[in-house]
């Protein structure tokens, strides 16, 4: 039998260039966890790389050690992606935060990790350029994060997806062996195509939640900062309605000047309009709001609102210039949502739910919402859902107390996923929370568990994300 090698020990860490290294338990309290209600783990050191090749000597050091390695960037994910379930190493990829370079002729930005979206955001605006996915997390949510997450949101109508606006990666895998995929994989080329050589070898590592290596370089599209902005709400009778709303525009194509599209139900239409007109009667209100944000040259906005005003008539829903000034448009242009999110943080946990769902299960996916909701009212419940190019983001937040409720908070999800998945609701940003989940997609996750063992045949990389965890002699001596 194999006999477990020594945990890393911050003697032999503490011989790498260009790292800091936290061995201190304080220090390493605060590396625990991510936004989510999944359950923390607990690092046996945190390292911050400065450099690229810290980070190859950080996980040859790692791979021959056998020790478990976990990418983190802004933590600001709700799926536990961060959180060292199997102990080891937290490689906190904070110290690699350095734009390299901004090239208008291609239109790509070449940037470290550890970037964040605000600081990402602020340099690209002299040039009159920005990019194409943003979260609303944007001041802490690093580039290499979302890339891991393949966030979307914030230019989703238009663009899909943060994977979709990826140009090209470089990667660190476990073994240490540096990557650069798309274009950039002939020598002296750089970034100007993704899809060139053969299969996508970017997409391998998007969404992967820092299972099959470790990513230090991100080249993303550009694009020019709109002329114009503007923000519309609409307000419909049902789940119905709305969704028949949103299914003619994405089949028109009327999303190409939209930024952000969201839709609320009855409570957050309430509570919004009654903090900010008291005396306005509430009886009245519609049962669902879409909320729009374009953005483009101004002749287009005021086209594309005509057509879809047209539409938000022909399926039952009219103008809702209430909701938009009590909240939607200082929401967006103020940009104030993070500190509006902060909130749900403040007064309770919120475990997070996410989803991917075709438009056309929109009321289906508000039937389980509203069944979940009966099954479990001790659990204040939120839904969430967002417009894409096609298909939609459909979130479920559930409020409890960390102190009594947290296990029972996270089985009542679980049970919400669940029944998401039986209705062809699949989970997005699976992490640890929807790992299970994940792993009963068969053949899907033969495949996966297959590269894996091609990749990281030890195992070190984010055990446990994705439902992907390898035998080796640390964990089995680490894991429950
Ligand atoms: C209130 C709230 C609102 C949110 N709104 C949005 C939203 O609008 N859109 C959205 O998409 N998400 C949203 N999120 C989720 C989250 O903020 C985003 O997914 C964000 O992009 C994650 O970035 P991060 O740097 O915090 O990633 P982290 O949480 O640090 O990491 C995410 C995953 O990526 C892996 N990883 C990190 N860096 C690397 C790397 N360099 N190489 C390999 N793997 C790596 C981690 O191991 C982890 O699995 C929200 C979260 C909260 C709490």
């Amino acid at each position: 039998m194999n006999k477990p090698k020594e945990k890393p020990g911050t003697a032999s860490l503490n011989s790498l260039d260009d790292i800091t290294l936290f061995t201190d338990p304080v220090d390493l309290t605060s590396y625990r966890r991510d936004a989510s209600s999944a359950s923390p783990g607990k690092p046996d050191a945190v390292v911050r790389p400065q450099t690229t090749d810290a980070v190859v000597n950080i996980l040859k050091h790692a791979n021959k050690d056998r020790v478990p390695v976990y990418a983190r960037g802004g933590a600001s994910m709700y799926a536990g992606g961060v959180n060292p379930q199997a102990g080891g190493i937290v490689l906190d990829m904070a110290g690699l935060d350095r734009i390299l370079d901004i090239d208008l002729e291609r239109g790509i930005v070449l940037c470290q990790p550890g970037v964040r979206f605000g600081a990402l955001l602020k340099a690209l605006r002299p040039h009159g350029q920005t990019v194409g996915l943003v979260p609303s997390t944007a001041p802490s949510a690093t580039v290499g994060g979302a890339v891991s997450s393949h966030a979307l949101g914030t230019g989703s109508p238009q663009f899909q997806s943060m994977g979709d606006q990826v140009a090209g990666l470089e990667v660190v895998l476990a073994n240490g062996d540096r990557v650069q995929t798309g274009s950039a994989a002939a020598p002296g080329t750089g970034h100007f195509q993704r899809y060139c050589i053969g299969p996508d070898l970017t997409g391998l590592f998007i969404g992967a939640d820092g299972t099959l290596g470790v990513i230090v370089a991100v080249a993303l599209w550009l694009h020019p900062l709109p002329a114009a902005r503007q923000t519309t709400c609409y307000g419909f009778p049902d789940a119905k309605s709305i969704e028949k709303c949103l299914l003619d525009i994405q089949a028109r194509e009327l999303v190409n000047n939209i930024w952000y599209g969201g839709a609320y139900e009855a409570p957050a239409v309430k509570t919004r309009i009654s903090q900010a007109f008291p005396d306005k009667p509430l009886d009245d209100l519609p049962s669902f709001a879409l909320a729009i944000d374009f953005r483009g040259e101004a002749h287009h906005i005021e086209e594309d609102e005509t057509q879809i005003a047209a539409i938000v008539k022909n399926c039952n829903g009219e103008h809702f210039p209430d909701f938009n000034e009590a909240y939607f448009n200082k929401l967006r242009t103020d940009e104030i949502y993070w500190y509006s999110y902060a909130g749900f943080f403040a007064l309770s946990r919120c475990a997070i739910l996410m989803s991917s769902l075709p438009t056309n299960k929109l009321s289906t996916f508000m039937t389980v919402i509203a069944k979940q909701r009966e099954d479990y009212p001790e659990y204040p419940l939120g839904a969430a859902i967002v417009m894409c190019r096609r298909g939609l983001h459909g979130g479920v937040l559930s409020f409890y107390d960390e102190a009594t409720q947290w296990q029972s908070a996270n089985a009542a999800m679980k049970q919400c996923t669940d029944t998401l998945v039986k209705a062809g609701i699949v989970p997005y940003k699976s992490g640890k929370v929807s790992a299970e989940q994940v792993t009963g997609f068969s053949a899907y996750a033969s495949l996966l568990q297959r590269l894996k063992s091609e990749l990281d045949p030890n195992g070190i990389l984010s055990p446990g994300d994705l439902g992907l965890v390898q035998k080796s002699p640390y964990l089995a001596e680490t894991t429950p």
